[in-house]
């Protein structure tokens, strides 16, 4: 089995130190996860991330490291009081920097949600929109994070043509799924799915067009049910299997066909 783990937050310093990160990778390989892609979440984290990035192949040649560079709702606090050209400097002089260095323009979005509500609607959507404008520049994919914003996002997202995008963490609907889909978009799982109560992810992995399926940690966060127990580990790369089974069960496949399609899917979208 080989997988791709689009999402991971392997680089924030909360998640790991570098030998744990390491270790982590070694275990994603023995898992059987091939592809590990790293979203950038904020213009502090971006100049570390292709350090990061080489260490781990160095360490682990057989695992590639993807990454992205994005600036994440949560983290827009750290960018107060800059205005919008200044903040498309910040990703020009890093796309200069760093050329063919990323495979995707992410993570952003929008957060109307518990977590989100620190930011204003009106910033988030102007953060957002310099971010749909680049992936439009670059022909690169948008990894985009939505909580209670669908209506807008998908709004926004088929307004004017847009490079094939990933939902990444999906927890909207099976409708929404349709909607998405038809203008292209990807749509990615995470943990959730592997709620045994859930049914909403799994009529949404259901509703999901083969083309358009894609699996993910986004660890550190979100550690799948079946590894929660008394004592509390991380989230990494290595339990994505537990989401391609949790997938695979709600679509009626058996596990090596979502791995396989979704692989493919994946690294047909970020080259
Ligand atoms: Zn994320």
């Amino acid at each position: 089995m080989r997988l791709f783990d689009t999402h991971a937050h392997l680089d924030l310093p909360a998640a790991s130190t570098a030998a744990e990160r390491r270790l982590a990778v070694k275990r994603a390989k023995s898992a059987g996860i091939h592809d590990i892609l790293i979203p950038g979440v904020s213009p502090a984290t971006w100049s570390e991330l292709p350090n990061i990035a080489a260490d781990l192949r160095a360490h682990e040649p057989s695992v590639r490291i993807h990454t992205a560079v994005g600036i994440h709702p949560y983290w827009l606090g750290d960018l107060y009081n800059r205005a919008i050209p200044a903040i498309r400097d910040l990703f020009v002089e890093h796309f200069a920097m760093t050329p063919s260095g990323f495979v995707a323009i992410g993570e952003c979005g929008l957060d109307f949600g518990r977590r989100g509500v620190a930011i204003p609607r009106a910033r988030q959507l102007e953060v957002l929109e310099l971010h749909i404008e680049l992936a439009r520049e670059t022909g690169l994919p948008l990894l985009l994070h939505c909580v209670g914003a669908h209506a807008l996002l998908l709004e926004r997202m088929t307004a004017a043509p847009t490079p094939p995008s990933v939902l990444h963490s999906f927890s909207g609907s099976a409708e929404l799924v349709q909607q998405y889909c038809r203008a292209g978009h990807y749509i990615s799982f995470a943990g959730a799915i592997t709620n045994p109560n859930a049914r909403k992810p799994l009529e949404a992995a259901r509703a999901v067009p083969p083309a358009r399926l894609l699996l993910e940690t986004d660890c550190p966060d979100q550690l799948p049910f079946s590894r929660r127990g008394a004592r509390a580990i991380r989230n990494e790369p290595a339990y994505l299997v537990d989401v391609a089974e949790a997938v695979a069960r709600a679509r009626g496949e058996d596990v090596e066909t979502v791995a396989a399609r979704t692989t493919a899917n994946a690294r047909a979208l970020f080259g």
